[in-house]
């Protein structure tokens, strides 16, 4: 039995050093907005090459946030559009929705199914306010020819990075690539907590003060309150366990490449399409993908082997109720990649044996 995702196995290799460190929170009486988000701030904002993090409740909070902060500084109508691929996971689309603004949505790239930045032109109007790039399962946008698209016409570049922590882009780290980035620490993320997390990290330091306070019901100073805000925190708690598995994420990434390297050496199945990798060190693979025609017949095969596989995502957020107005629209690529990809199990904590397992399962698989 090989799981998709096994977190108690994670948990416990940070062990005795996590559960010593929510004891010393527990002890200490302080429970919000004290010195371990204080930290970990300044250490995630450090890890990602970045001047400024901000702790917030979740990913998708982070995302609302930077929008909802750039409505207030250059004053966006509501309605204003921001570029969004067709093929994410629906927060990065609900984000933008929640601030106001209209997603308007990008086919992906057939080959590494990430926003195709020769189809951005097509989709500009005069109400474009920003881009959103999605560094999907893990591996980094074309950010060469995003950002001087971007900068000539005067869009902002938001990152939606909660699969991608600690992703390279030619030596740069994601966070610091656009104006503004979104991060998660959902326990099932490269950089997971133990319950919900996520952080806003930018270079740009009016914006980080206006998403703090927007993110503190709009209020700066006690009981003065500028903006209709929200309470979107991140807790000591959470900081805690995230100051210790930051530690050790560079080496955990590094895991998940040598696996999905076995990965792609060793899977040689014809049915079995493997995902392209654009660098190597670019690539955190928060989840590895590979595609079949006959996706569901492979699910089934995999599962009598006792290995576990999850699909992101079966539904593209163009066919979801929530997005009715959309319905007729047509994104065949996006369509595609959501009838054939199947995501093999993934993480720090495999054994070689496990890998294997998969491996040997496979290839095993015919029609
Ligand atoms: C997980 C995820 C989010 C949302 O993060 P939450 O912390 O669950 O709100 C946003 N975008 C993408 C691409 C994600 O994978």
């Amino acid at each position: 039995m090989v799981k998709f995702l096994d977190i108690q196995r994670i948990t416990a290799s940070f062990e005795p050093q996590l559960s010593a460190e929510v004891q010393r929170v527990v002890s200490s009486g302080w429970y919000l907005l004290g010195q371990e988000v204080a930290g970990f701030e300044k250490n995630f904002a450090a890890y990602c090459d970045s001047a400024h993090c901000v702790g917030v409740a979740n990913g998708l909070d982070a995302l609302t946030l930077i929008l909802m902060a750039w409505r207030e500084m250059y004053n966006w109508d509501e309605g204003d559009e921001v570029i969004v691929p067709a093929n994410t996971y629906i927060a990065s689309i609900l984000a933008i929705s929640r601030a106001g603004l209209t997603p308007v949505l990008c086919e992906p790239n057939e080959d590494d199914a990430l926003i195709d930045a020769i189809r951005l032109s097509g989709l500009v109007t005069p109400r474009t306010r920003a881009i959103m790039v999605v560094h999907l399962y893990g591996q980094v946008c074309n950010m060469d020819a995003i950002r001087p698209f971007a900068h000539q016409r005067g869009l902002k570049i938001v990152e939606d990075c909660a699969q991608a922590h600690g992703a390279l882009y030619k030596g740069a780290r994601v966070g610091a690539l656009g104006d503004a980035a979104g991060f998660s620490f959902y326990p099932g993320k490269n950089l997971g907590a133990l319950g919900d997390g996520g952080a806003v990290v930018t270079n740009d330091r009016l914006l980080a003060r206006t998403v703090r306070t927007m993110a503190n019901y709009g209020s700066r100073e006690k009981y003065v309150n500028q903006y209709k805000g929200m309470n979107s925190r991140l807790d000591e708690l959470q900081a805690a366990v995230l100051n210790v598995k930051l530690s050790r994420l560079d080496a955990d990434n590094d895991r998940r490449r040598q696996i999905a390297r076995r990965y792609i050496r060793q899977i040689s199945n014809p049915l079995v399409r493997l995902p392209q990798v654009n660098t190597w060190l670019g690539h955190v693979f928060h989840l590895f993908t590979v595609r079949c025609e006959h996706r569901d017949e492979l699910q089934r095969h995999l599962a009598n082997q006792g290995i576990q596989t999850l699909i992101h995502y079966p539904i593209p957020p163009h066919k979801q109720e929530a997005y009715q107005e959309w319905s007729s629209l047509s994104f065949p690529i996006t369509e595609r990649i959501h009838h054939e990809i199947l995501s093999l199990p993934i993480s720090q904590v495999m054994t070689d044996e496990e890998v294997q397992c998969v491996i040997q399962a496979v290839n095993s698989f015919e029609l």
